[in-house]
C-alpha cells in the first residue's frame, strides 16, 4: 500500500527518536537547530519541532534536487518540511535519524539577523525576544514542564471528584486586600465623571456612569466565589488568572499570574493541609515520572539540585508547626536576619526560607497565624488571638501555598469584617452563605507560576510564564 505523500500524516520528533519507529517512512515539521556539511556531500541538520527537548538527526544527501540551491542555504531558526525513513543512526548521541528523501524549506531565517544564536543568550535578553525564547531549550522545556503541572493539577482534582468550575476575572467583590488591584473602567481617562452636587460624596468618581455601574476591578483570587460553590457542591477549584497590582519587583512576584484554589466543605485545617500536601506531591511525582529528559536538563544546566531535592520531598512527610512555634525557632537560632522577629510580625521571605532551607531542609506548614496580619475570613481559634491559616514553604521559593479553614459562624464572621474596616452589607451574598446551611470549609491557592519555579529551578519567576507582567513590564 502507498501512501500519497501530500496526505501523510505529519509525525513529532519525540515519535520518530524511538527505536520503534526504524524502518517507517515519515513527514516531519520543524526549525532548524543546526547544519553540518560534510565533505561527502551531505549534510547533518538538526530538526526540532517542540515536542521533546532532543532535536533528531535529519540525513541530507547531495543527491536530493535542491541540495545545492536550498539545503545549503538552510541555518538555524529555518523551518523545513522533511519527508524520509528512519533508520538506525550509526552516530553517537541518537538511536535513530531521518535519511531524507525530501527537503521542503518552508521558511528561511537570515543567519546574520536572526536573534537566537547558540551562545551568548542571557535570560534578560530573552526576556526582550519573548516571541523568540520558546524556541531555546530552556524555555522549550519551562513550556512542556508547565504543561504537565496543569495537567497534573486538572488530574489530582478530577479523579478525586472535585468539580472545575470558573470564576470571574472582573470582578466588584473587594476582596481580602491581597495586594493593590487593577481597575477594570470604560471610562475617558482625560474626563472622568465625578458626582456632582452637595454632600460627602461630591467630586468622588462617579462610577455610576461606568460600564457596570459600579466600580470594578481585575480578580486578586477566585475564593469567594469558589466557596459559594463548595456550600452547594461540596468540593470545587478553580484555575485562572489572578491580578495583583503590587509592586513589588522581586524574582516571584508577577502581576499577573494563575493560581489554582480548591475549595471543599466538611473540611477543616488538618484536611485543608493533607488535601495541600498530597497535592504538591502528585504534581511533583508527575513532573519526574513524564518529563524525564526536561527535568535532566534543568538537573544539569539550572540547577544541580532540583531532581534529589523533588524526590525528598516525595519521600517524606512535611513539617507542621505552629506559628508561634515558628517565631520561637526563629528567635533562639541565632542567625541575623533583616526584618527582626517577634510573635505578631508576618513571617519575610528571609525567615521563611531558614525555616524550609536551613533547619528543616524540607516543606513546612506554617499554621495558626495571628489574626491581624490574615484575611478576615479565616476561622477563629479559640484563643482569640489566631487563626486557622496555614501557609506551604518550600525551600528557594517560600511561599507556594497559602489557605485556611474559613469562619463559617455569621457572628463572629461579621465581628471580624468590622474589625477589618469591612462592611458586611457589601458581602450580603457571603453571609447568606453562612445564614443559610452553614458548613465547616477550607480551602487554599497554589501560585503556578511558584510551582514552575520551584520544580525547575529557575531562578525568576518571569522566566516561568509566557508573557510577564510585570511593573514596568508589558512588552509582548
Ligand atoms: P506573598 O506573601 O509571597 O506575596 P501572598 O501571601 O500574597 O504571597 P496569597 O494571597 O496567599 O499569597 O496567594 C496564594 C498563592 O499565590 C501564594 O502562595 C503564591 O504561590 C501565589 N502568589 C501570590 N502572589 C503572587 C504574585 N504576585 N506572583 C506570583 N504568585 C503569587
Ligand atoms: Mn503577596
Amino acid at each position: 500500500m502507498t501512501t500519497s505523500v501530500e496526505t501523510m500524516k505529519q509525525t513529532r520528533v519525540h515519535q520518530v527518536l524511538q527505536t520503534e519507529s526504524i524502518g517507517k517512512k515519515v513527514k516531519l515539521a520543524g526549525w532548524v537547530r543546526t547544519r553540518r556539511d560534510s565533505k561527502g556531500g551531505f549534510s547533518f541538520i538538526e530538526l526540532n519541532d517542540g515536542s521533546c527537548m532532543k532535536s533528531v538527526q535529519i540525513l541530507a544527501e547531495a543527491a536530493l534536487s535542491n541540495y545545492e540551491s536550498e539545503v545549503l542555504k538552510l541555518g538555524i531558526g529555518s523551518s523545513i518540511e522533511v519527508i524520509g525513513d528512519v533508520v538506525e543512526s550509526p552516530g553517537k548521541g541518537q538511536t535513530t535519524e531521518v535519511k531524507a528523501e525530501s527537503v521542503k524549506v518552508l521558511g528561511y531565517a537570515d543567519p546574520q539577523t536572526y536573534p537566537l544564536q547558540k551562545k551568548g543568550t542571557s535570560m534578560e535578553f530573552l526576556r526582550s525576544i519573548a516571541h523568540l525564547r520558546p524556541r531555546t531549550n530552556t524555555f522549550g522545556a519551562v513550556a512542556r514542564v508547565r504543561n504537565e503541572i496543569c495537567r497534573s493539577i486538572h488530574n489530582f482534582f478530577q479523579s478525586r471528584g472535585f468539580l472545575y468550575i470558573n470564576t470571574p476575572i472582573i470582578t466588584a467583590s473587594d476582596c481580602e486586600g491581597a495586594g493593590q488591584m487593577f481597575n477594570v473602567t470604560t471610562f475617558d481617562l482625560k474626563d472622568v465623571p465625578r458626582i456632582s452636587g452637595e454632600g460627602g460624596a461630591k467630586g468622588d468618581i462617579d462610577f455610576e456612569q461606568d460600564f457596570f455601574g459600579r466600580a470594578t476591578h481585575l480578580t486578586v483570587s477566585g475564593q469567594l466565589e469558589a466557596e459559594i460553590y463548595a456550600t452547594a457542591l461540596t468540593n470545587v477549584y478553580t484555575f485562572g488568572p489572578t491580578f495583583r497590582a503590587e509592586n513589588s519587583n522581586t524574582s516571584r512576584h508577577l502581576a499577573e499570574f494563575w493560581m489554582v484554589e480548591p475549595e471543599m466543605a466538611f473540611c477543616d485545617l488538618e484536611g485543608d493541609m493533607q488535601c495541600a500536601e498530597d497535592f504538591l506531591k502528585t504534581i511533583f511525582n508527575d513532573v519526574m515520572t513524564n518529563c524525564g529528559s526536561d527535568m535532566e536538563f534543568f538537573n544539569e544546566r539550572i540547577d544541580k539540585t532540583v531532581l534529589e531535592t523533588l524526590k525528598h520531598i516525595v519521600d517524606s512527610d512535611f513539617v507542621r508547626i505552629s506559628y508561634t512555634e515558628a517565631v520561637d525557632i526563629l528567635l533562639k537560632c541565632g542567625e541575623k536576619f533583616e526584618f527582626p522577629v517577634s510573635w505578631g510580625i508576618d513571617l519575610q521571605s528571609e525567615h521563611e526560607r531558614y525555616l524550609t532551607e536551613k533547619k528543616f531542609k524540607k516543606p513546612v506548614i506554617v499554621y495558626d497565624y495571628p489574626k491581624d496580619i490574615k484575611a478576615f475570613y479565616m476561622r477563629l481559634n479559640d484563643d482569640g488571638k489566631t487563626v486557622r491559616a496555614m501557609d506551604v514553604l518550600v525551600p528557594k521559593v517560600g511561599e507556594i501555598i497559602g489557605g485556611s479553614q474559613r469562619e463559617e459562624r455569621l457572628d463572629v464572621l461579621i465581628e471580624r469584617m468590622k474589625a477589618c474596616d469591612l462592611d458586611p452589607e457589601e458581602y450580603w451574598w457571603y453571609l447568606d452563605l453562612r445564614k443559610f446551611g452553614t458548613v465547616p470549609h477550607a480551602g487554599f491557592g497554589l501560585g503556578l507560576e511558584r510551582t514552575v519555579q520551584f520544580v525547575t529551578g529557575m531562578g525568576n519567576i518571569r522566566d516561568v510564564i509566557p508573557f510577564p507582567r510585570a511593573p514596568k513590564t508589558a512588552d509582548f
